[in-house]
Protein backbone atom coordinates (compact mmCIF):
# COMPACT_ATOMS: atom_id res chain seq x y z
CA UNK A 1 0.00 0.00 0.00
CA UNK A 2 1.29 3.43 -0.92
CA UNK A 3 2.72 5.52 1.98
CA UNK A 4 1.06 8.68 2.95
CA UNK A 5 3.20 11.01 4.75
CA UNK A 6 1.75 14.69 4.25
CA UNK A 7 -1.65 15.50 3.93
CA UNK A 8 -2.92 18.72 2.22
CA UNK A 9 -6.58 20.23 2.86
CA UNK A 10 -7.17 22.74 0.16
CA UNK A 11 -10.10 24.69 1.06
CA UNK A 12 -10.96 23.57 4.69
CA UNK A 13 -14.41 24.23 5.61
CA UNK A 14 -17.28 21.71 6.70
CA UNK A 15 -16.52 18.79 4.46
CA UNK A 16 -13.12 18.97 4.76
CA UNK A 17 -12.22 20.63 8.12
CA UNK A 18 -14.93 16.98 9.00
CA UNK A 19 -12.50 14.80 7.28
CA UNK A 20 -9.18 16.43 8.83
CA UNK A 21 -11.13 15.27 12.28
CA UNK A 22 -11.87 12.00 11.15
CA UNK A 23 -8.51 11.37 10.18
CA UNK A 24 -6.60 12.65 12.90
CA UNK A 25 -5.08 9.72 14.83
CA UNK A 26 -6.00 6.72 12.47
CA UNK A 27 -2.37 6.23 11.41
CA UNK A 28 -3.58 7.68 7.55
CA UNK A 29 -0.59 9.95 7.79
CA UNK A 30 2.60 11.46 9.29
CA UNK A 31 1.99 14.72 9.14
CA UNK A 32 -1.69 17.05 8.15
CA UNK A 33 -1.48 20.59 6.63
CA UNK A 34 -4.00 23.22 5.19
CA UNK A 35 -4.77 25.82 3.28
CA UNK A 36 -7.83 28.39 3.08
CA UNK A 37 -7.59 31.68 1.08
CA UNK A 38 -8.89 34.04 3.88
CA UNK A 39 -6.92 34.73 6.98
CA UNK A 40 -9.86 34.82 9.01
CA UNK A 41 -10.49 31.16 8.03
CA UNK A 42 -6.59 30.20 8.27
CA UNK A 43 -6.84 31.93 12.35
CA UNK A 44 -9.71 29.75 12.64
CA UNK A 45 -7.84 26.72 12.01
CA UNK A 46 -4.75 27.52 14.06
CA UNK A 47 -7.16 27.44 17.04
CA UNK A 48 -9.05 24.30 15.80
CA UNK A 49 -6.20 22.15 15.88
CA UNK A 50 -7.09 20.02 13.49
CA UNK A 51 -4.31 20.05 11.69
CA UNK A 52 -0.60 19.80 11.82
CA UNK A 53 0.47 23.17 10.08
CA UNK A 54 -1.35 25.93 8.51
CA UNK A 55 0.27 27.30 5.48
CA UNK A 56 0.36 30.69 4.15
CA UNK A 57 -0.05 29.92 0.55
CA UNK A 58 -0.91 27.48 -2.15
CA UNK A 59 2.68 26.07 -2.91
CA UNK A 60 3.86 25.58 0.90
CA UNK A 61 0.32 23.82 1.43
CA UNK A 62 1.03 21.12 -1.60
CA UNK A 63 4.65 20.74 -2.59
CA UNK A 64 5.55 17.98 -0.41
CA UNK A 65 1.82 16.52 -0.21
CA UNK A 66 1.44 13.20 -0.58
CA UNK A 67 -2.42 13.53 -1.42
CA UNK A 68 -4.18 16.79 -1.67
CA UNK A 69 -7.71 16.91 -1.14
CA UNK A 70 -9.72 20.29 -2.69
CA UNK A 71 -12.42 21.35 -0.92
CA UNK A 72 -13.84 24.25 -1.89
CA UNK A 73 -16.80 25.57 -3.95
CA UNK A 74 -17.36 23.59 -7.38
CA UNK A 75 -16.87 26.88 -9.11
CA UNK A 76 -13.78 27.66 -7.45
CA UNK A 77 -12.02 24.49 -8.55
CA UNK A 78 -10.63 25.61 -11.62
CA UNK A 79 -8.67 28.46 -10.01
CA UNK A 80 -7.81 26.00 -7.25
CA UNK A 81 -6.18 23.68 -9.23
CA UNK A 82 -4.74 26.07 -12.04
CA UNK A 83 -2.97 27.83 -8.33
CA UNK A 84 -1.58 24.30 -7.74
CA UNK A 85 -0.85 22.40 -10.57
CA UNK A 86 3.04 23.71 -10.99
CA UNK A 87 3.86 22.95 -7.39
CA UNK A 88 2.36 19.64 -6.81
CA UNK A 89 5.42 16.67 -6.46
CA UNK A 90 5.57 13.51 -9.28
CA UNK A 91 2.91 10.74 -8.00
CA UNK A 92 0.88 13.30 -5.70
CA UNK A 93 -2.26 12.22 -5.87
CA UNK A 94 -5.01 14.85 -6.47
CA UNK A 95 -9.14 14.16 -5.16
CA UNK A 96 -11.89 16.60 -3.98
CA UNK A 97 -14.85 16.66 -2.50
CA UNK A 98 -17.44 18.37 -4.88
CA UNK A 99 -20.79 17.83 -5.23
CA UNK A 100 -20.47 17.59 -9.48
CA UNK A 101 -17.67 15.90 -10.92
CA UNK A 102 -17.93 15.69 -14.97
CA UNK A 103 -16.74 19.73 -14.89
CA UNK A 104 -13.81 19.39 -12.93
CA UNK A 105 -12.31 16.18 -14.83
CA UNK A 106 -12.81 18.46 -18.16
CA UNK A 107 -10.93 21.19 -15.82
CA UNK A 108 -8.60 19.12 -13.98
CA UNK A 109 -7.94 17.19 -17.65
CA UNK A 110 -6.12 20.21 -18.93
CA UNK A 111 -4.30 20.97 -16.13
CA UNK A 112 -2.74 18.29 -14.30
CA UNK A 113 0.72 16.76 -15.49
CA UNK A 114 0.18 13.11 -16.68
CA UNK A 115 2.67 12.70 -13.40
CA UNK A 116 -0.33 13.27 -10.96
CA UNK A 117 -3.31 11.39 -10.66
CA UNK A 118 -6.73 13.01 -10.31
CA UNK A 119 -9.39 10.91 -7.86
CA UNK A 120 -12.95 12.73 -8.45
CA UNK A 121 -15.10 12.20 -5.48
CA UNK A 122 -18.04 13.05 -3.79
CA UNK A 123 -18.75 12.05 0.24
CA UNK A 124 -22.36 11.83 0.40
CA UNK A 125 -23.12 13.47 3.64
CA UNK A 126 -23.45 16.79 5.21
CA UNK A 127 -25.18 19.85 6.80
CA UNK A 128 -26.66 23.50 5.95
CA UNK A 129 -23.91 24.62 7.74
CA UNK A 130 -20.49 26.14 6.07
CA UNK A 131 -16.85 27.03 7.47
CA UNK A 132 -14.09 24.96 9.73
CA UNK A 133 -16.22 25.42 13.10
CA UNK A 134 -19.31 23.75 11.52
CA UNK A 135 -17.26 20.48 11.33
CA UNK A 136 -17.75 17.70 13.41
CA UNK A 137 -15.86 14.06 13.78
CA UNK A 138 -19.00 11.52 12.60
CA UNK A 139 -20.05 13.01 9.65
CA UNK A 140 -19.58 10.42 7.33
CA UNK A 141 -19.96 7.94 9.44
CA UNK A 142 -22.20 5.22 7.24
CA UNK A 143 -22.64 7.08 4.32
CA UNK A 144 -21.70 6.37 0.76
CA UNK A 145 -18.78 8.18 -0.72
CA UNK A 146 -18.74 8.08 -5.13
CA UNK A 147 -15.51 8.07 -6.69
CA UNK A 148 -15.73 8.68 -10.70
CA UNK A 149 -11.83 7.90 -11.54
CA UNK A 150 -10.78 7.48 -15.46
CA UNK A 151 -9.52 4.24 -16.55
CA UNK A 152 -5.46 5.74 -16.21
CA UNK A 153 -5.65 6.55 -12.81
CA UNK A 154 -3.07 4.06 -10.94
CA UNK A 155 -4.63 1.14 -9.11
CA UNK A 156 -2.48 1.93 -6.34
CA UNK A 157 -3.90 5.93 -6.17
CA UNK A 158 -7.58 5.23 -6.14
CA UNK A 159 -6.83 2.70 -2.97
CA UNK A 160 -5.49 5.27 -0.68
CA UNK A 161 -8.46 6.72 -1.63
CA UNK A 162 -10.63 4.40 -0.85
CA UNK A 163 -8.91 4.16 1.72
CA UNK A 164 -8.86 7.30 3.35
CA UNK A 165 -13.42 7.14 3.23
CA UNK A 166 -13.01 3.37 4.40
CA UNK A 167 -11.10 4.95 7.33
CA UNK A 168 -14.01 7.87 8.45
CA UNK A 169 -16.55 5.06 8.17
CA UNK A 170 -17.62 5.61 4.22
CA UNK A 171 -18.73 3.11 1.87
CA UNK A 172 -17.39 3.39 -1.66
CA UNK A 173 -18.86 3.11 -4.90
CA UNK A 174 -17.26 3.59 -8.53
CA UNK A 175 -19.54 5.28 -10.65
CA UNK A 176 -19.00 7.22 -14.25
CA UNK A 177 -19.08 10.43 -13.52
CA UNK A 178 -22.05 11.39 -16.28
CA UNK A 179 -24.13 9.38 -14.25
CA UNK A 180 -22.94 11.22 -10.79
CA UNK A 181 -24.24 14.13 -12.54
CA UNK A 182 -27.43 12.84 -13.58
CA UNK A 183 -28.22 10.85 -9.86
CA UNK A 184 -27.34 13.86 -7.77
CA UNK A 185 -29.55 16.44 -9.71
CA UNK A 186 -32.64 14.40 -9.18
CA UNK A 187 -31.67 13.37 -5.45
CA UNK A 188 -29.73 16.51 -4.17
CA UNK A 189 -30.19 19.21 -6.80
CA UNK A 190 -33.51 19.05 -7.46
CA UNK A 191 -34.63 18.99 -3.94
CA UNK A 192 -32.76 21.95 -3.09
CA UNK A 193 -34.32 23.72 -6.04
CA UNK A 194 -38.04 23.30 -4.79
CA UNK A 195 -36.88 24.34 -1.48
CA UNK A 196 -35.20 27.59 -2.49
CA UNK A 197 -38.12 28.19 -4.71
CA UNK A 198 -41.12 27.21 -1.96
CA UNK A 199 -39.07 29.51 0.75
CA UNK A 200 -38.34 32.39 -2.32
CA UNK A 201 -42.06 32.02 -2.57
CA UNK A 202 -43.13 32.66 0.79
CA UNK A 203 -40.34 35.74 1.35
CA UNK A 204 -42.69 37.42 -1.63
CA UNK A 205 -45.75 37.04 -0.10
CA UNK A 206 -47.68 39.74 1.90
CA UNK A 207 -46.01 40.41 5.40
CA UNK A 208 -49.25 39.28 7.39
CA UNK A 209 -48.82 36.26 5.30
CA UNK A 210 -45.16 35.84 6.07
CA UNK A 211 -45.77 36.35 9.96
CA UNK A 212 -48.90 33.34 9.80
CA UNK A 213 -46.17 30.75 8.08
CA UNK A 214 -43.29 31.60 10.46
CA UNK A 215 -45.77 30.63 13.70
CA UNK A 216 -47.36 27.83 12.05
CA UNK A 217 -43.52 26.61 10.23
CA UNK A 218 -43.82 22.84 11.40
CA UNK A 219 -46.68 22.31 9.32
CA UNK A 220 -43.73 20.90 6.43
CA UNK A 221 -42.59 24.14 6.03
CA UNK A 222 -39.80 24.23 8.47
CA UNK A 223 -37.97 21.37 6.42
CA UNK A 224 -37.96 23.12 3.62
CA UNK A 225 -36.40 25.86 5.41
CA UNK A 226 -33.37 23.83 7.12
CA UNK A 227 -32.58 22.71 3.29
CA UNK A 228 -32.93 26.48 2.04
CA UNK A 229 -30.48 27.84 4.29
CA UNK A 230 -27.58 25.81 2.42
CA UNK A 231 -24.93 28.13 1.61
CA UNK A 232 -25.68 30.17 -1.28
CA UNK A 233 -22.01 30.18 -2.89
CA UNK A 234 -22.34 26.07 -2.93
CA UNK A 235 -25.20 25.66 -4.09
CA UNK A 236 -25.23 28.87 -6.43
CA UNK A 237 -22.20 26.98 -8.05
CA UNK A 238 -23.50 23.35 -7.80
CA UNK A 239 -27.00 24.40 -10.16
CA UNK A 240 -24.34 26.28 -12.66
CA UNK A 241 -21.58 23.65 -12.93
CA UNK A 242 -24.57 21.12 -13.11
CA UNK A 243 -26.97 22.89 -15.63
CA UNK A 244 -27.34 20.14 -18.03
CA UNK A 245 -28.23 17.35 -15.99
CA UNK A 246 -30.37 19.65 -13.98
CA UNK A 247 -32.48 20.84 -16.70
CA UNK A 248 -33.38 17.55 -18.22
CA UNK A 249 -34.46 16.33 -14.82
CA UNK A 250 -36.45 19.60 -13.91
CA UNK A 251 -38.38 18.65 -17.24
CA UNK A 252 -38.95 15.70 -15.76
CA UNK A 253 -40.33 17.00 -12.45
CA UNK A 254 -42.24 19.72 -13.76
CA UNK A 255 -44.17 16.59 -16.17
CA UNK A 256 -44.87 15.15 -13.35
CA UNK A 257 -45.99 18.54 -11.07
CA UNK A 258 -48.34 18.83 -14.00
CA UNK A 259 -49.99 15.71 -13.82
CA UNK A 260 -50.26 16.14 -10.03
CA UNK A 261 -52.26 19.59 -10.36
CA UNK A 262 -54.42 18.15 -13.51
CA UNK A 263 -55.71 15.14 -10.52
CA UNK A 264 -56.22 17.84 -7.75
CA UNK A 265 -57.85 20.24 -10.19
CA UNK A 266 -60.09 16.61 -11.30
CA UNK A 267 -60.48 15.29 -7.81
CA UNK A 268 -58.53 12.10 -9.23
CA UNK A 269 -58.35 10.50 -5.83
CA UNK A 270 -56.94 7.38 -6.93
CA UNK A 271 -54.32 9.15 -8.44
CA UNK A 272 -53.19 11.25 -5.24
CA UNK A 273 -54.14 8.04 -3.01
CA UNK A 274 -52.11 5.85 -5.29
CA UNK A 275 -49.26 8.65 -5.64
CA UNK A 276 -49.36 9.10 -2.20
CA UNK A 277 -49.07 5.76 -1.02
CA UNK A 278 -45.50 5.04 -3.55
CA UNK A 279 -44.19 7.67 -1.56
CA UNK A 280 -44.37 6.56 1.63
CA UNK A 281 -43.37 3.48 0.38
CA UNK A 282 -39.93 5.10 -0.94
CA UNK A 283 -39.41 7.20 2.94
CA UNK A 284 -39.89 3.69 4.70
CA UNK A 285 -37.13 2.07 2.56
CA UNK A 286 -34.90 5.24 3.33
CA UNK A 287 -35.22 4.64 6.76
CA UNK A 288 -34.58 1.08 6.99
P1 LIG B 1 -17.53 25.59 3.09
O1 LIG B 1 -17.76 25.10 4.46
O2 LIG B 1 -18.26 26.79 2.62
O3 LIG B 1 -15.94 25.85 2.88
C1 LIG B 1 -15.46 26.29 1.64
C2 LIG B 1 -13.96 26.38 1.62
O4 LIG B 1 -13.59 26.80 0.29
C3 LIG B 1 -13.36 27.41 2.56
O5 LIG B 1 -12.08 26.99 2.96
C4 LIG B 1 -13.25 28.65 1.69
O6 LIG B 1 -12.21 29.54 2.07
C5 LIG B 1 -12.89 28.05 0.36
N1 LIG B 1 -13.30 28.89 -0.77
C6 LIG B 1 -14.51 29.44 -0.99
N2 LIG B 1 -14.54 30.13 -2.15
C7 LIG B 1 -13.28 30.02 -2.67
C8 LIG B 1 -12.65 30.52 -3.83
N3 LIG B 1 -13.33 31.27 -4.72
N4 LIG B 1 -11.34 30.23 -4.04
C9 LIG B 1 -10.65 29.47 -3.16
N5 LIG B 1 -11.19 28.96 -2.03
C10 LIG B 1 -12.48 29.23 -1.79
O7 LIG B 1 -17.82 24.45 1.99
P2 LIG B 1 -18.15 22.90 2.20
O8 LIG B 1 -19.57 22.77 2.64
O9 LIG B 1 -17.07 22.25 2.99
O10 LIG B 1 -18.12 22.42 0.67
C11 LIG B 1 -16.90 22.19 0.01
C12 LIG B 1 -17.16 21.31 -1.21
O11 LIG B 1 -17.79 20.11 -0.78
C13 LIG B 1 -18.09 21.94 -2.25
O12 LIG B 1 -17.59 21.70 -3.54
C14 LIG B 1 -19.40 21.20 -2.07
O13 LIG B 1 -20.08 21.06 -3.32
C15 LIG B 1 -18.94 19.84 -1.53
N6 LIG B 1 -19.90 19.16 -0.66
C16 LIG B 1 -20.58 19.85 0.28
C17 LIG B 1 -21.48 19.19 1.10
C18 LIG B 1 -22.28 19.93 2.16
O14 LIG B 1 -23.31 19.45 2.63
N7 LIG B 1 -21.83 21.10 2.59
C19 LIG B 1 -21.66 17.80 0.98
C20 LIG B 1 -20.89 17.11 0.04
C21 LIG B 1 -20.02 17.80 -0.78
P3 LIG B 1 -12.39 30.80 3.05
O15 LIG B 1 -13.16 30.30 4.25
O16 LIG B 1 -10.99 31.13 3.38
O17 LIG B 1 -13.14 31.82 2.28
Amino acid sequence: MKKIKIISFIGIGLINSSLARDLKGKGFYLKSIAYSRTKKTRNILKKLKIVDQVADNYEEAVKDADIIIIGVPVEAFSSVINKISNHLKPGAIVTDVGSVKKSLIKVSEKVLSKEVDFVPGHPIAGTENSGPEAGFKGLFKNGYCILTPSSKVKKASLSVVIRMWNLVGMKVEIMDPDYHDMVLAITSHIPHIIAYSIVGTVSNLEKSIKTEVIKYAASGFKDFTRIAASDPVMWRDIMISNKSSILKMLKIFKNDLAKLEVAIRKEDSNFLYNLFSKTRKIRKRIIK
